[in-house]
């Protein structure tokens, strides 16, 4: 095969962290599943594959800027900010714009990556970008805000659009700065069709029933139907089979399991809301947490009253004794990061990256994984949980609700013909389902982990696309 015998087969060796670790073990679990370009003889297969690893191991561009801001009190700050833009083989770039104060260039570009390969896992005719801007949004008022991004939409605009790049909202952003955006590209680029240009907008002004929820709702989603549906139809299979995934799956199915939560945001109070509301089993989600706190309940939590409480506090869950009574829930209060090392069935992690790390993998106690955020879990905590059997429902799988519904959103946009919110739901689902269907059997048939049966996927339909393109040879 390729570059055997040598440390580096896949030759991405000069690029930094968490990129070059996840192209490595795509690359190289592609080499060994032998999907790649099996159209191709052998020499040129590596010739191609050494493209291939060129084209994704480095961004088609990265644009940034400071954006000038005059703030509320007179002084004017410069705010940095970026959209990289990773490949659009696939179609316009697409993913969202983060607001953070520890948001940097390279996360940025190992983010768009992510999406690169979460939109060719699921089909969806996007590539891959992100934008970030390197602030505290508490920090700022709304008028500064609103500047911000109007600011960013100016600069930026030349490079974004409907056809070209399509930004979304992402940690610390949402539907009120895409709102805003909208109307700053609808502005500078007058007489254009300007609803597909930015995704993950309020309905009221053009965006998609469903959109809100459709991250949360999808990851709630792929962690239901591998563990009761999939489950269940393959049950005997699974049973016959050595697979240590199977025996986790099999482990973790029909019986009520207990959930932790990580993170109370817009992905993961929805995926505990679907969770509380799930009738078919008797799961519980027995904790939850923020930037603040823990809450623990083995009983199980009320999450409709602690959304109740978190909306009329800037997001935040109750963090005192007092809180608690006034949101009306029974829970106690633990330190935030106790969440992650629980003795409970399934963590959702929904906060943000390298969550679970070196540091913290071993006392890891849940078996089952699901990636509500992008890169919660280090590589270095991936293999090791990986090797026990645990099952990690990857980013890519997990999370894409949101970037699919934003696809309806943009197919709604150039339509001007809007769908209802239970048909977006069913579309959502179908077509996580339909990735699943093809995932689940490459992933319980052989002994890689799973992200690297989704990684696998994506890379190959990115690659017969690149190669019919004449990009690789
Ligand atoms: N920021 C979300 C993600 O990481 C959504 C992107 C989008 O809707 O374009 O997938």
């Amino acid at each position: 095969s390729p570059g055997a015998g040598t440390e580096d087969p896949t030759g991405v060796e000069e690029v930094e962290g968490q990129t070059r670790a996840i192209i490595q073990s795509s690359l190289n679990a592609l080499l060994a599943n032998e999907t790649f370009l099996p159209e191709l003889q052998d020499k040129m297969r590596i010739q191609a594959f050494t493209s291939l690893s060129s084209i994704l191991s480095t961004p088609n561009s990265i644009h940034k800027s400071f954006l000038r801001v005059p703030l509320d009190d007179g002084s004017v700050v410069r705010i940095p900010a970026f959209r990289a833009q990773h490949n659009d083989a696939l179609g316009p770039y697409k993913g969202g714009i983060r607001f953070h104060e520890s948001v940097n260039e390279e996360e940025v570009v190992n983010l768009a990556f992510l999406m690169t390969l979460k939109n060719a896992l699921h089909n969806v005719p996007f590539g891959g970008g992100k934008g970030g801007i390197i602030l505290n949004p508490r920090h700022y008022s709304e008028k500064e805000l609103n500047l911000i991004c109007r600011k960013y939409v100016r600069y930026f605009a030349d490079v974004i659009g409907p056809d070209k790049d399509i930004p979304a909202p992402d940690v610390g952003s949402g539907e009120r700065e895409m709102d805003w955006m909208m109307a700053e590209y609808k502005k500078i680029k007058h007489g254009s069709p300007y609803l597909g240009s930015f995704t993950g907008k309020s309905v009221a002004n053009g965006g998609s029933l469903g959109r809100r929820e459709a991250t949360g709702k999808g990851v709630y989603f792929t962690f239901r139907y591998l563990f009761s549906d999939y489950v269940r139809d393959h049950a005997d299979e699974l049973a016959a089979s050595n697979n240590p995934f199977a025996a986790t799956a099999l482990a973790h199915a029909n019986r009520p399991l207990s959930l932790a939560v990580q993170g109370f945001g817009n992905v993961g109070s929805i995926a505990a809301l679907e969770a509380y509301n799930s009738t078919e089993t008797d799961n519980r989600v027995v904790a939850v947490s923020d930037r603040n706190v823990t809450l623990f309940n083995e009983d199980g939590l009320d999450i409709p009253a602690l959304i109740g409480f978190a909306a009329e506090h800037r997001g935040d869950l109750p963090s005192t004794e007092e809180q608690l009574a006034h949101a009306g829930v029974a829970a106690s209060i633990k330190g935030r990061d106790e969440l992650l090392t629980l003795p409970v069935d399934v963590l959702i992690l929904a906060a943000l990256e390298n969550q679970i790390h070196e540091g913290n993998m071993k006392d890891i106690q849940a078996r089952v994984i699901v990636e509500g955020a992008n890169a919660p879990t280090t590589q270095q905590a991936d293999k090791y949980l990986s090797d026990q059997g645990v099952i990690i429902i990857p980013d890519i799988l997990a999370n894409a609700g949101g970037v699919i519904v934003s696809y309806f959103e943009w197919l709604q946009g150039r339509e001007t013909q809007f769908y209802t919110e239970a048909e977006v739901f069913r579309l959502l689902l179908e077509k996580m389902k339909s990735t699943m269907d093809i995932i689940l059997p490459q992933f319980f048939g052989d002994p890689f982990p799973l992200r690297q049966n989704c990684f696998i996927h994506a890379v190959t339909r990115l690659s017969t696309v690149l190669y019919r393109q004449g990009k690789l040879y």
